[in-house]
């Protein structure tokens, strides 16, 4: 009857509410693709309702293939699907490092030019695309800038984090919109051992998915979550327009490195400023 129906779809949207307000950080992505499937599964229920093969068959694939994705972003954070769908409930508030105490008189910041000199004598250049690479639309930029490296005889790869970005793959899209050559774009496994003998990292809008506290701090949002060992290349570049945290909302340690620069500005501006220094 319709009471029930309407009973129904309360304790559906209070549940819907609850069980997704303790999750937060970093786990938003998983959830949204978990989200994702079971509309999928829905639908597919639906078809069975009104005998629609159509929607038996799409709703499948959907809650299939968002079952998939949720599973390899959870390998990608190094958590069970039942942690990052509970570990927030009852939890500790987490430890908040202040920013002064990350960054207070340990932060270069570095120019263009600086940056240029070190790209002209660097035999392998690996760039770390994050979500200001995606604000700024900056990947055409950075593919010249690759270019122009790759004409010097500098090797030029692209290290893709699976959380980079805002959606599954959004690295991916927009690098492959910038016509990158395939067999450059490097996943985290392949390319993590690679940055010991990488003589400059460009960190472009990326912030998260290369915060060294994620080894360190158990008590972190992003504690255990597989990072790109950027820090252990010779040298960092950051670009990014300030010292604001990205999406888990914490300090980066990485930014106040002893081997990081800062390059201070909107990333697509800060490439063709390099590209730029680079020809002169
Ligand atoms: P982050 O969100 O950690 O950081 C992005 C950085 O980009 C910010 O610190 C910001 O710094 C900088 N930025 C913003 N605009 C510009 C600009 N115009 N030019 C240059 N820099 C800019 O990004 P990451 O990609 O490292 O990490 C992704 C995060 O998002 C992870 O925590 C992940 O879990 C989460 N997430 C991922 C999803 C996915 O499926 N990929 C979905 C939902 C969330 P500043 O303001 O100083 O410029």
């Amino acid at each position: 009857s319709s009471t029930t129906y309407w009973a129904l779809v309360g304790v559906a949207s209070v549940m819907g509410v609850l069980m997704t307000i303790p999750i937060g950080g970093a786990d938003m992505p998983v959830v949204i693709s978990l989200l994702n499937s079971y509309s999928g599964l829905a639908a597919a229920a639906t078809g069975f309702v009104l005998s629609n093969n159509m929607l038996i068959i799409a709703g499948s694939l959907v809650g299939a293939s968002g079952i998939i994705l949720t599973r390899i972003m959870c390998k990608a954070m190094n958590r069970s699907l039942a942690n990052v769908l509970f570990g927030g409930v009852g939890a500790v508030a987490v430890s908040k490092t202040s920013a002064d105490a990350v960054y207070a008189g340990k932060v270069k910041a570095s120019s263009a030019e600086e940056v240029a000199m070190l790209l002209e004598t660097a035999a392998r250049v690996i760039f770390v695309p994050g979500y200001g690479m995606a604000v700024s639309q900056a990947q055409h930029a950075v593919r010249s800038l690759a270019n122009l490296l790759e004409s010097r005889g500098t090797e030029v790869l692209y290290a893709v984090h699976p959380v980079a970005g805002r959606m599954p793959g959004h690295m991916n899209v927009l690098l492959a919109e910038a016509d990158v050559p395939y067999d450059e774009l490097k996943d985290m496994d392949e390319v993590n051992p690679m940055f010991a003998q990488t003589d400059v990292s460009i960190v472009i809008g990326a912030n998260d998915v290369v915060n060294p506290v994620a080894r360190t701090d158990p008590n972190s949002p992003i504690a255990g979550m597989p990072i790109l060992d950027v820090d252990k290349s010779k040298i960092v570049v950051v670009i990014k327009r300030s010292l604001s945290p990205g999406f888990a909302g914490i300090p980066n340690p990485l930014f106040a490195a002893d081997n990081t620069l800062m390059l201070f500005g909107d990333g697509k501006k800060a490439v063709n400023d390099l590209i730029q220094a680079l020809k002169e």
